[in-house]
């Protein structure tokens, strides 16, 4: 799920010929955008929560293994059970596995970036048990066979006519009088998921947070289906990327007041789950918590790279980027769209893997400027840029350029020989043609800064 078909620049071709996708995205993130900068005016201390979130999450990667281990003792020592997945394919035979134990064949999700990444819906409907999500957005994308292309509003790529037609066409017992009204089609949906909520006993979950202090697991969420995914069925299995920890209680403090005011625009966001291994008699009376690596401790070993486990998912980068805006999330090919893919999903898989991603930007800087907790994307672009393959003929003329400028004579000789060619501030003879295709080549100076500064 994290490595795309085919790689950006083609992907991001097709994606730029629908201009109903980039008119829905346009709107969506434009409204966002002014929506989350109004709350995020409101606080005097904006930059001091941004500088707090950053380092609470530094200290968190440094002390990684020692907070895991404390988390761990807290969720079992509350009745939970801790489960660790080096992998996507180890997380998904262990919650197929639990699934199977209870003896059920369908469970309810609460969105989760986690599951998506590791690809539990298709392990599960392999195993003949049925996954229904219950977000609003991730049932669209669901009913539609499609992929999410946002992190927070997974079907921003649809609007509410194509909504009402897909409800119409796989939702069951819909009325077929349904409108596209906003609030109907919501109602539609409610009433197609409460029947599923009330009679499925197993639900699997991600989780924003988890306190390593107390154990305690957190969900953020604006619809109210995740508080019932977490506290109606009898068996919740949460799948949780080991990064997101946050070493003790009071930093919830911070994290969720930068959290909703970056992604949805939101004072705070509407439902906030909070649960600690099972309590008797309240709640899912069987508690799993399945602990995820999936590559993120080679992340974690890159000095530079491991910023982009800071991530707390807000999506704020997606919505302030000039490239997402009009290639839509699906051109990464990967769960993780938008500036956050860029950086997170090439060093989970390997650079070579995912090598055009670290490409997708135009290091405007403008996804590091709204990061709330201020990873500094555009560096780690240009990081993994250095990391990924390039072809041999690239190779060879970066060397030639690096001999060249080691070299005084030489280097002095390339000015007047650039000075003099007939390409200057021309476009550049095949092969080099493609470097000129969308740029132009600078003219030289009619003086260089040698010949100035020799003159006096
Ligand atoms: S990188 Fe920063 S802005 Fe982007 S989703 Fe993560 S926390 Fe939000």
């Amino acid at each position: 799920m994290l490595r795309g078909d085919e790689p950006f620049p083609a992907a991001a071709r097709k994606a730029l010929a629908n201009d109903q996708m980039r008119r829905n995205l346009r709107h969506a993130t434009t409204t966002i955008r002014a929506k989350s900068g109004r709350v995020i005016a409101e606080l005097p201390d904006w930059q001091r929560l941004r500088d707090a979130g950053s380092a609470l999450k530094a200290d968190t990667m440094a002390r990684l293994p020692e907070l895991l281990t404390q988390l761990e003792e807290q969720v079992t020592e509350a009745g939970g059970v801790v489960h660790w997945a080096a992998d996507a394919n180890e997380a998904n035979a262990i919650v197929t596995r639990l699934v199977r134990d209870t003896g059920e064949t369908r469970v309810i999700k609460v969105k989760s970036m986690a599951t998506m990444e590791i690809g539990l819906n298709d392990a599960l409907e392999e195993a003949g048990i049925t996954p229904v999500e219950t977000d609003l957005a991730e049932l669209i994308v669901q009913l539609g066979d499609d992929k999410p292309s946002h992190i927070l509003v997974p079907a921003i790529h649809r609007n509410r006519t194509e909504i009402r037609d897909l409800f119409l066409r796989e939702m069951p017992g819909v009325d077929p009088a349904l409108t596209d009204d906003p609030p109907v089609l919501a109602a539609a949906a409610r009433r197609y998921l409460r029947a599923t909520f009330l009679s499925t006993k197993v639900a699997v979950s991600g989780a924003n947070f988890g306190i390593a202090e107390t154990g305690t697991l957190a969900v953020v969420e604006s619809e109210g289906n995740g508080r019932m995914c977490l506290t109606l069925p009898e068996t919740l299995i949460t799948v949780m990327g080991i990064e997101k920890l946050v070493p003790a209680w009071r930093d919830l403090e911070v994290f969720l007041q930068l959290l909703p005011r970056a992604s949805t625009g939101e004072r705070m966001n509407p439902y906030t789950s909070m649960w600690t291994g099972v309590t008797p008699g309240d709640g899912p009376q069987n508690f799993h918590l399945v602990l995820l690596d999936n590559g993120r401790t080679r992340v974690l070993g890159d000095e530079v790279g491991r910023q982009a486990l800071h991530c707390i998912r807000c999506s704020a980068c997606l919505n302030v980027c000039p490239v997402y805006e009009r290639t839509g999330g699906h051109a990464y090919g990967s769960v993780y769209p938008g500036p956050i893919g860029a950086v997170l999903s090439p060093q989970l898989t390997g650079v070579a893997d995912n090598a055009s991603l670290p490409y997708a930007s135009s290091l405007c800087g403008a996804c590091f400027d709204a990061c709330p907790v201020k990873i500094d994307i555009p560096s780690i672009l240009v990081h993994l840029r250095n990391q990924a393959p390039h072809p041999r003929s690239e190779r060879a003329a970066m060397g030639a350029a690096a001999y060249t400028m080691d070299h005084p004579h030489l280097y002095h000789g390339a000015q007047h020989a650039a000075k003099l060619s007939k390409y200057a501030g021309r476009r550049l003879p095949p092969p080099l043609s493609g470097w000129t295709d969308h740029r132009d080549l600078p003219a030289p100076p009619k003086q260089t800064f040698r010949d100035w500064w020799g003159k006096r």
